[in-house]
This record gives structure tokens, sequence and C-alpha cells, in this order.
């Protein structure tokens, strides 16, 4: 086991957008501080990304696991800068407004018009009654309880309470299987949808908030990736100067003890005087173990159900009927498995050869694990059956492929925010220890981006201070 150089050693945990960050961030902070710290990224894999994954087949370009990104963190696009990647992001086609929820055996519009929306047969008029009266409804203050995990409330109940039952069935449902392939029943409002709740404590209503938003003139975050897919990043940030990235180096425990820490991999020991942690779950929670075995405990209450992943690929012809559109989500109860289907190549250009149709599918999720399961056969046979179903895509494929993620994405339960604030109670006395990743702060890319460049300045300021 080498000593680290006088400086001081940070060893990162997981070579994926997180623990990328934090090395990029750690090493922003050494030059500003005009010091020199080794910064070592211990990656699992053969190759930097973690879930970030893009592939090539068949002149497509396949995103695995998440296809793009929320711009809505400063700190990601000064990373993105810093990369030398800021010409390559790219905003979706402007067709990728339109989004569809298949209810009631049709695919349905999710307008942003209020008359085609009401129209669209999404909500009855019981439904769109209850809808109009958000503004009136009194909002939660604070001490109301729901009897079960403090102050936290479920997501749906929050949609009940805000929008009615109706709205929280048929809208949101669907839509956080779209985000967390999660169940809004056994998701936590505050967790899961900051921003949500902090619109209701702001404004006492969503469209108050809305409102006051469009008042402002203030646009919602948009929806990115990169020309060359969403692996481009976290390859251009491994090849930053500063950054030593070793690939093919499972990390099995984290010890305390010497200058800092000995981190123990299937290349043997490294010494850290600082770690921070950016493995996924529940690997994460085995780690952490070596530090803290409450915080441990309670990184394994966090259920990560498995997702699959089906790419289907039509040539020209096959979905000329099909409107340019983001794609679709599905509401449960309609004898449909998959939780939605994005319409890659109406989303980002560049995705496939012109005509060519290529639809990706989301299996899984914590509302149906057993279908991630299934074989590649059963998977794409099921996927090739609803869309037909669906989206009316009778065609054979030019191409399929599946992927599996085995713990896909952490589901923030009620009481989460209860949870977060254990687990940092455990942790933060632990000089020179952070936890990254998407476990406790926000399950999308630009916030386990965020988490992990915080948790990267906090390790590197420790250590040159
Ligand atoms: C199907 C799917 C679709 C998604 N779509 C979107 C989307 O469209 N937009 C969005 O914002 N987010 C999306 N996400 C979420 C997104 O993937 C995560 O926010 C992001 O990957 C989190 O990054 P991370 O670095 O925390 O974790 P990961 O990407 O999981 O990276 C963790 C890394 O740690 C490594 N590792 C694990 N254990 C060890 C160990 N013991 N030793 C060393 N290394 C280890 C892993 O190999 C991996 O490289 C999606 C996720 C899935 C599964």
């Amino acid at each position: 086991m080498s000593e680290p150089p006088a400086a001081g050693r940070l060893v990162v945990v997981g070579g994926g957008p997180s623990g990328l960050a934090a090395a990029w961030k750690a090493s922003v902070e050494a030059v500003r501080a005009g010091a020199s710290l080794e910064i070592v990224v211990l990656e699992a894999e053969d190759e930097v990304g973690g879930k970030a994954r893009t592939e090539h087949a068949a002149d497509l370009l396949i995103e695995t696991g998440p296809q793009g990104f929320l711009d809505d963190q400063p700190v990601l696009r000064e990373m993105i800068d810093a990369c030398g990647l800021s010409g390559e992001v790219l905003a979706p086609e402007p067709a990728a407004n339109r989004r569809y929820i298949y209810r009631g055996g049709r695919l349905r519009e999710l307008s942003r018009s209020p008359l085609a929306f009401a129209r669209s047969g999404l909500l009855g008029p019981i439904g769109l009654a209850r809808l109009a009266m958000e503004p009136l409804v009194r909002s939660r203050q604070d001490g109301d309880t729901d009897g079960g995990a403090g102050d936290d409330e479920s997501l749906f109940d929050f949609a009940a309470r805000r929008m009615g039952r109706q709205a929280a069935r048929r809208l949101i449902s669907p839509v956080v299987l779209g985000i967390f392939a999660g169940d809004a029943r056994q998701l936590s409002a505050a967790a899961a949808f900051p921003r949500l709740v902090a619109m209701e404590r702001a404004y006492g209503s969503l469209f108050k908030a809305m409102r006051a938003g469009r008042r402002r003139g203030a646009p919602p975050p948009g929806h990115r990736t990169f020309l060359q897919g969403i692996q481009s990043l976290p390859r251009a940030v491994a090849a930053l100067p500063g950054i030593e990235v070793r690939c093919s180096q499972r990390v099995t425990a984290i010890k305390r003890g010497g200058r800092g820490f000995t981190v123990a991999s299937s290349a043997g020991d490294v010494a850290a005087d600082a770690v921070v942690v950016a493995a996924d779950l529940p690997a994460a929670a085995d780690l952490v173990d070596g530090v803290s075995a409450s915080a441990a405990d309670e990184l394994r209450q966090i259920a990560s159900p498995p997702m699959a992943v089906v790419h289907t690929a039509f040539d020209a012809g096959a979905a000329t009927h099909i409107e340019p559109a983001y794609g679709f989500l599905v509401a449960r109860g309609e004898g449909i498995r998959m939780l939605g289907c994005q319409y890659e190549t109406a989303t980002f250009r560049g995705r496939g050869p012109d005509g060519t149709f290529l639809a990706r599918s989301l299996f899984g999720g914590s509302v149906d694990p057993e279908a991630a399961d299934l074989g590649d056969a059963q998977l794409v046979d099921l996927t090739l059956s609803e869309l037909r179903r669906t989206a009316g895509i009778d065609a054979e494929p030019a191409w399929t492929g599946v992927a599996r993620w085995p713990h896909a994405i952490p589901q923030y339960a009620p009481g989460h925010p209860q949870r977060v604030a254990r687990i940092e109670a455990a942790l933060d006395p632990i000089a020179g220890f952070h936890l990254a990743g998407n476990a406790l702060h926000g399950v999308g890319l630009s916030r386990a981006i965020a988490v992990g460049a915080e948790c990267g300045e906090s390790a590197a300021r420790e250590l040159l201070n």
C-alpha cells in the first residue's frame, strides 16, 4: 500500500457521474489553492459512466440508462464547460414538447393548452372540476402530519390533496413512473418532488406558483443531452488533468485507520486522507458499513428495484403514422406492463438514420420488478405486442437491444427526509468521509452531479486547509 503524498490523497469510489463530479470539483479546488492533491477514482467496471452509458449499434445511438439530464444545476454547466463540451449540448426537437399518457385504451395528449387538456379525456368532468379548484385548496401547514412519517406525505397524497384523486391517479402516478419507475403512494413528496412542495409553501397553490413563474419570465429548466450521447460527459471528465481513474477496481471495504482511511479494492489497498463514496446502492451501503453501521443500515432500507430498457428500431415506413413526440407513459390498470416509451429519434437528433424510428421502452421498477427479470426474447416480444396495442406499431423491428439495471433508481419512501437526517448525523462527524451519489438528495443525473461536486469540494477544502 503506497503512502499518500504530503498534500493528501482523495479516493473517490465509483466513476459514475456523481463520483466524477466529486473528482473534478476537488481538482478545481486544488488548482484554486495552488496545491497538489492526488485524486484517484476507483471504478468497478471497465469504463467510466455508471448508468450514463451510450452504445452504438446498427447506426443507432443507444442510451441504456439516462437519456438526458435536467439543466437545473449551475455546477453541472460549470463542469460541462470545464470539459469543453458546451458546444455538444443538445436540446430536444420541438416536437418533443408533445407527451402522451396511455389511458382508457388509447394515447391521450398531456397538453399544456387548458382546452385541449380538457378534451383529451385524461380526466373526466369531476376530475377536471376538482383540478380547477386547486388554487382554493388550503395549503398544508407546518405541523400537519399524516400519522406515518412525521411531516412527510406520499406523493400520491400530496397530489390528491391539491389536485384531486383522479388527477393523482391518472396524471401524477404515470408521470412518477417515468421519473422514478416508482409508485406515487410509496414515494415521499418532499424528497421526490421538493420543488412541488416548495411551490405550495411559497404560493399556497401549484397553479399560482406556475403563474408567478410565467409572470417572472422564468422558463422551467430544459431537458438536455450531448450530440454523441450522455456518456460523453463522464468520459470527458475522466480525461481531465489532475484526475487519475483506475477502472476494473472494485472497492470491497473502507476502514478508518492510518492517516485517514484504508480503501480495500480488487487491486489491493489504497491509503486515503479523504474518501468520497459515489457507488450506487446497495454497494454504497456495504462500503459505508466500514465507518458507520447505523448509516449503512439506514441506506439498506432504501429500495433500488431492477429495470429493463428495451430498444426497438423500425425502418422508415413502419411508424410514419406516429406523431413525433417525446413518447408516452402508461397509467397502471391498463393491462400493459411497459412503464412508458420514449421516441428517441423524435426527441434528440442524431439517434438514428433518417426515417428510422427508435423506441426505448422501460419495464420493472417498484411497480413491477418481475418484468425486469424476463428473458431478452420475452421482453422484446412483450415490447412489440405492447407497442402494437399502445402506439399501433405493427412491424418487425430492424434492430432490438435489451439493457438491464439490477439496482436502477433509489425509491425515496415517505420518511426519506428523516432518514437522510439520521444518515447525515451519523456520517458528518467522520472527518474526511463523504457520501455522494443519488441515494439521498435527488435521483436524477443533475442532482447526483451537484451532490458529487459538493462532496468533492468539501473533501478538498478539508485536505487543503
Ligand atoms: C433506466 C434508467 C433511466 C434513467 N434516466 C434518467 C434520465 O433520463 N435523466 C436523469 O437525470 N437521470 C436518469 N436516470 C438516473 C441516472 O442514471 C442517475 O442519476 C445517475 O446515474 C446517478 O449517477 P451516480 O454516479 O450517482 O451513480 P451511477 O451512475 O450508478 O454510478 C455509480 C458507479 O459506481 C460504481 N461502483 C459501484 N460499486 C462499486 C465498488 N464497490 N467499487 C467501485 N466502483 C463501484 C459503478 O460501477 C458505477 O460506475 C436513469 C436511471 C436509469 C436506471
